[in-house]
């Protein structure tokens, strides 16, 4: 059955207050997961209620508080789902926009995965699935430098990993999003100056013709996440609507 895919894991999800974090937490509670959801806005939280769903503030920023969370929930499934977009070509890059995003992008996510496998391995095993882009080692796009560079970083974490950990029982995947409807979507939008111009713009690469839903993403996480995914390991899963055809 449908609802019971995620039966019996319990699944920590990172930056889940909104957008495609929100979805998977909730779409893997609806598969039966017992489900950690954080994120740095705890106020984002406070609506994300319903069966198997418990929350809590956590800035993954922060790796002893990281490692702490995921080492108490211990999970069977992580979704590190934390991120952040810099604006800009190589030139607008300072080295404080190099550190931050990949503080946030890359270095979290290593660190939640370190917590999160001595028990995995424990148990004999574990899914881990990262957040990574399109954007990244799949194509370049205008303005998206830094984001990019931190996007590939994941890619390559995740190979590594799951080339590590194979034996273990562990897997580990990544998604590589085309554009998502997500509420940060829309204040970079507004941050171009011309929001409409920028919509339209981001529409039109999405050969689709429109913009990913999060739910939609959060169908890809379910998957990864469950054991109709058990022999596939590190991957990129491109979900892009033909961005990158
Ligand atoms: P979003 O950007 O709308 O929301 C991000 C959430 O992350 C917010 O709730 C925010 O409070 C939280 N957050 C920010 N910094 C944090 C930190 N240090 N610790 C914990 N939480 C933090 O969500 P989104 O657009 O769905 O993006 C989620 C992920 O998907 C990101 O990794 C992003 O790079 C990736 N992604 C998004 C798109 C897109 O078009 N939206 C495309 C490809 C990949």
């Amino acid at each position: 059955m449908p609802h019971e895919r995620l039966a019996g894991k319990r699944a920590l999800v990172t930056a889940a207050g909104q957008g495609i974090g929100r979805a998977a937490a909730e779409a893997m509670a609806a598969a039966g997961a017992t489900v950690l959801a954080s994120d740095i806005n705890d106020a984002a939280l406070d609506d994300l209620t319903g069966p198997g769903i418990t929350t809590s503030a956590l800035d993954v920023t922060d790796s002893a508080a990281l490692r702490g969370v995921v080492a108490r929930f211990a999970p069977d499934i992580l979704f590190n789902c934390a991120g952040l977009v810099h604006a800009g070509t190589v030139l607008d890059a300072a080295d404080q926009d190099w550190a931050a995003a990949f503080a946030v992008n890359v270095t979290a996510q290593a660190v939640a995965i370190q917590a999160a496998l001595p028990t995995m391995i424990e148990q004999g095993g574990g899914a881990i699935i990262n957040m990574a882009s399109v954007v990244s080692s799949v194509m370049g796009v205008p303005n998206r430098c830094v984001y990019g560079a931190t996007k590939a970083a994941v890619i390559g974490l995740t190979k590594s990993v799951a080339a590590d950990f194979i034996t273990q029982g562990i897997r580990c995947n990544c998604i590589c999003p085309g554009t998502v409807d997500s509420p940060s979507l829309h204040e970079r939008l507004r941050a171009t100056g011309d929001y409409e111009a920028a919509l339209a713009g981001f529409i039109a690469r999405q050969k689709m013709g429109r913009l990913a839903r999060p739910a939609e993403i959060a169908g890809l996480v379910v998957y990864l996440a469950s054991d109709e995914s058990a022999y596939v390991t590190g991957q990129e899963f491109i979900i892009d609507g033909g961005m990158s055809l």
